[in-house]
């Protein structure tokens, strides 16, 4: 069967911006506000003359959500099209952008009263899972890995060590370990221990400032039960029969992007700031440059998934034309590296940029941010 998305259908990246509600600590200290809110864009406000900053930009986006938004409303949106591609094997990536406390870990994994994107992801998961009427089984795998300062690690295996190798083509989290989820229930389990390593990786880090990258990476595999009689004997017999479908999401919580006064820092802080400013420029140019390439090609890239070879002979003849994309050094930091499978390509990526209105100038580097991955 062919299925090729039409271009209009969704965009490969998608960059959305999130305004928090103003927090204790900002009520508390008579926080002005400095940004008015419009259904897809941010205007500078003049908190003194309460009205918009005359000749001001205007910073637009495919989606604003307000301060009343549920973050039900934001996985509708931005998440739920990359987990209906990941059915049809395709990957990809959710970033969490934004300054320290700006809200990107309450919009990955949430609070009591509003939940967050990874148990939305969860509950979708299953559901469709359950909706499948093709007979297929799936085995989902998580991980959690850290990236402070350039290395890489393993949150749920005490912190050892990974290296980023090359196999075929992709790169593998070498020695990451993945638990495997069958359903909601392992999951629920497996949830609970990212988030206590989560945490206490949150508390060993100084509180004041993220210093590194969370990322939550899971696998989708599908599997043909029609050949090989039982899931079991499937499994025993991986080795014949590969996966249907296999997808990769990585679900980012990205390290603040405050910068750092300069001066004082020094060392190791000094290093660690080098190094997240560094990560953050490379991601935002290679996003940028993917969505260059999207709009040029739009139709390229949507047609590698294992089984659609007929659907990828057909695009790569339409593409042809397309002018060549310019080289993409995902090599220039760990994250882009680790992802480079769950960016490029056949992947689509949403960008989740958190805000307060409170701060005018925290905002407005992070609505520029936002707008250069467009
Ligand atoms: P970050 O991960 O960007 O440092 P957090 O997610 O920890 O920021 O958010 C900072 C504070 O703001 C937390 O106390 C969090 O509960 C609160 N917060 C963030 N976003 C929201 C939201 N959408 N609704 C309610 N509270 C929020
Ligand atoms: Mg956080």
């Amino acid at each position: 069967e062919l299925d090729i998305s039409s271009p209009s259908e969704m965009t490969k990246v998608s960059v959305a911006v999130r305004v928090r509600p103003l927090i204790e600590r900002e009520k508390k200290g008579d926080a002005q506000i400095h940004w008015q809110i419009g259904p897809q864009d941010l205007r500078p406000f003049d908190p003194e003359a309460k009205r918009i900053v005359p000749n001001s930009s205007t910073y637009t986006y495919d989606h604003v959500f307000t301060q009343s938004t549920q973050t039900q409303q934001v996985y509708d949106k931005v998440v739920s099209p990359i987990v209906k591609q990941a059915f049809k094997g395709f990957n990809g990536t959710i970033l969490c952008y934004g300054q320290t406390s700006s809200g990107k870990t309450h919009t990955l994994y949430g609070s009591n009263d509003d939940k967050g994107i990874i148990l939305l992801f969860a509950d979708h998961l299953f559901q469709q899972i359950k909706a499948d009427e093709t007979g297929r089984q799936y085995i989902i795998k998580v991980g959690l890995i850290e990236i402070y300062n350039e290395k890489v690690s393993d949150l749920l295996n005490s912190y050892n060590p990974i290296e980023l190798q090359e196999r075929d083509g992709s790169i593998v989290p070498h020695g990451l370990e993945e638990l495997t989820v069958f359903d909601i229930d392992d999951w629920k389990k497996v949830t609970e221990r990212v988030q206590r390593e989560r945490k206490i990786g949150e508390t060993r880090m100084n509180k004041e400032s993220s210093r590194s990258h969370t990322i939550l990476r899971v696998t989708i595999e599908s599997f043909d039960l029609t050949s090989n009689g039982s899931f079991d004997e499937a499994q025993e017999n991986s080795e014949q029969s590969p996966p249907l479908t296999t997808a990769v999401l990585h679900f980012v919580d990205l390290a603040g992007s405050e910068k750092q006064s300069q001066t004082g820092a020094e060392g190791e802080r000094f290093r660690e700031q080098v190094n997240i400013n560094m990560s953050l420029s490379v991601l935002s140019r290679v996003i940028q440059q993917l969505s260059e390439q999207a709009s040029v090609s739009s139709f390229e890239g949507r047609s590698s998934s294992n089984d659609h070879s007929l659907a990828k002979a057909m695009v790569n003849s339409m593409v042809r034309t397309a002018p060549r994309p310019r080289f993409i050094n995902f090599r220039d930091s760990k994250l882009t590296r680790l992802l480079q499978n769950s960016l490029n390509g056949n992947a689509y990526i949403s960008m989740v940029c958190n805000v307060t209105i409170a701060s005018f100038e925290e905002t407005k580097s992070t609505l520029l941010f936002a707008q250069q991955a467009k």
